[in-house]
């Protein structure tokens, strides 16, 4: 195995024998497949859709196997497997309907026609199809670079396809995007221009996971949301996914049993359609990289609906039950939806009525919910706050929480920074702060919570609003700061859309990422001011005056 695609990869070089996830090298090898039949996917769905031929199996496909790939989603190989067979048979259909249009080919990447199967890959692992097999270190940087920001747009395109909102633009970029990496020789430019459509295309990505999620549910109100416990039996969900949170709440409607979200989940508290179920009481324990102790004293079932899933413990390992991505070797994985109705959560509704309330971890509240709609409709009241002088400075700290001792850097500098300056908050980074009491300036909490990794896209529309307002020729000329942590791919793929976006300056850390080669580090450097972070004292005086 070689894997290097999220922060916490050994070494800050590459996990070579069990991934720090806690990944197989088999599973790795097999996450590795499944890649490499993407891209032999793309290639024919690359050249179907332009004969008008129908490619929607294909980019069901494609968007699975990036999400399914993802740090923390999948460790189960019987899942890889399926998906590979599945993977070979779409290959096969759309050269047929291509031959069938008249179509010829020759000197076919290997990817494109391949039909080895799981079983017979882990017989004699081929180099050809993992990471290493590119020998160019800048290639293979930009490579998986693009590959990693993919993973994080199809996570945000599946959660849309999900309620019903699709982009052929999206789509097709990933078809093209993942055919040119099959390319015998792809040249450095291509692949820098892919690597700048990514972040591009990750808007769009963004913008429409905010439609489904609005229009589904309801534009986020900021929310005061609970963070000790009741006296009920309760289920706890963590992860992204929005309708099997719905679908779970209506099932549990009026059984005596809690809702409470974890990780991920708190900014669901914001949404109207959700804050009309009494039984959604609070939000759990932190950040994902927690749930190992969290999950313990929870005592009910938990359901994990999106990455970030840690191998769980034997002693709760009964208790955690897996549904859409997510999957892990001996826990019980709820069906997809068939035919459009609901998932059947039973199984863990029965088993939360026979479990005990969950013990108590901390008291209090958090706040969530500042969206799109809150933050423009406060535009003016934001404005005049900077222009009496009450908020100097916002610092942007979204992004990830994970487990390195070094990310206390990120409490730290919410601790050092004046009491003039608001934080701007998306994704599981603010479980390092959100419970300070770094206090109000006039009704704004110092920490807004926008939401879930991809409401990022929410804070940068309210830098491009105000820009607009105030006529400025250049992003950067907003008092805004960035202060990202970045642990998996979504987080990349956040990166690459605000670097589209224009906004320069961008603190990355806690380290910067092992896949970059030294060339392209530079490059990006150069080109759009990223740093490393450095001490939180050296990092706020710098950001406090608009370094
Ligand atoms: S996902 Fe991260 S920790 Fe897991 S194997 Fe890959 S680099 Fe290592
Ligand atoms: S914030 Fe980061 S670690 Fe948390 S779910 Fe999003 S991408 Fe993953």
């Amino acid at each position: 195995m070689f894997c290097y695609q999220c922060q916490e990869t050994a070494r800050n070089e590459g996990c070579f024998k069990i991934g720090v996830c806690g990944k197989k090298s088999d599973t790795a090898d097999l996450q590795d497949l499944l890649i490499w039949t993407a891209k032999g996917v793309s290639f024919w769905a690359d050249l179907a859709r332009k004969e008008g031929i129908n490619t929607l199996k294909a980019a069901d496909f494609v968007i699975n196997s990036l999400f399914f790939t993802i740090t923390n989603a999948n460790f189960d190989n019987a899942r890889f497997a399926e998906m590979v067979d599945e993977g070979n048979a779409i290959k096969k259909d759309l050269q047929v309907n291509l031959e069938k249009l008249g179509k010829s080919f020759s000197a076919l990447p290997k990817a494109a026609t391949s039909q080895i199967t799981a079983k017979e890959f882990l017989e004699n692992v081929d180099p050809a199809v993992g990471i290493l097999a590119q020998k160019n270190d800048d290639i293979r940087s930009l490579t998986e670079l693009l590959i990693y920001g993919l993973k994080g747009m199809a996570a945000y395109a599946e959660h849309a396809a999900i309620l019903g909102y699709r982009s052929d633009e999206v789509e097709e970029f990933m078809f093209r995007a993942l055919a040119t990496t099959l390319k015998a020789e792809p040249q450095q430019d291509e692949m820098l221009n892919l690597v700048v459509e990514c972040g591009e295309k990750g808007v769009a990505a963004m913008a429409l996971l905010n439609d489904a999620n609005t229009k589904t549910y309801g534009n986020p109100e900021p929310t005061e949301v609970n963070i000790g416990v009741g006296k009920n039996p309760a289920i706890l969900v963590s992860g992204h996914d929005l309708k099997d949170f719905h679908e779970l709440l209506e099932q549990t409607k009026d059984t005596g049993i809690d809702i409470y979200t974890h990780g991920e989940m708190l900014p669901a508290h914001g949404y109207p359609t959700f804050k009309q179920y009494p039984h959604l009481v609070g939000n759990y324990g932190s950040a994902w990289w927690k749930q190992t102790d969290e999950f313990e004293k929870f005592n009910g079932p938990i359901l994990m609906t999106t990455n970030c899933l840690v191998p769980p413990r034997d002693s709760y390992k009964n208790r955690v039950f897996t549904t859409g991505v997510v999957g892990f070797e001996g826990l019980t994985h709820i069906p997809d939806r068939v035919n459009g109705k609901p998932k059947d959560f039973s199984a863990i509704i029965e088993m939360a009525k026979k479990s005990k309330p969950p013990t108590e971890i901390e008291t209090g509240s958090v706040f969530t919910g500042f969206g799109i709609h809150t933050l423009t409709q406060n535009k003016d009241a934001i404005l005049d706050a900077v222009s009496a002088g009450l908020i100097k400075r916002f610092v942007v700290m979204a992004g990830c929480d994970g487990r390195f001792p070094s990310r206390d850097y990120y409490t730290k500098v919410a601790e050092k920074l004046p009491a003039d300056s608001i934080i701007l908050t998306a994704g599981c980074a603010k479980y390092r702060y959100n419970k300070l009491p770094l206090g109000k300036i006039g009704d704004f909490p110092r920490v807004i919570d926008a939401g879930q990794c991809n409401d990022s896209y929410s804070l940068a529309v309210l830098a491009l609003t105000l820009k607009d307002t105030l006529k400025l020729e250049d992003i950067n000329q907003l008092p805004i700061s960035f202060d990202v942590a970045w642990y998996e791919q979504k987080a990349v793929l956040v990166l690459l859309a605000l670097l589209y976006l224009g906004f320069k300056n961008i603190r990355l850390g806690p380290t910067l990422p092992a896949f970059l080669s030294p060339n392209i580090a530079e490059f990006l450097v150069k080109t759009f001011d990223i740093k490393p972070i450095d001490t939180p004292e050296t990092d706020v005086t710098a950001m406090m005056a608009g370094k």
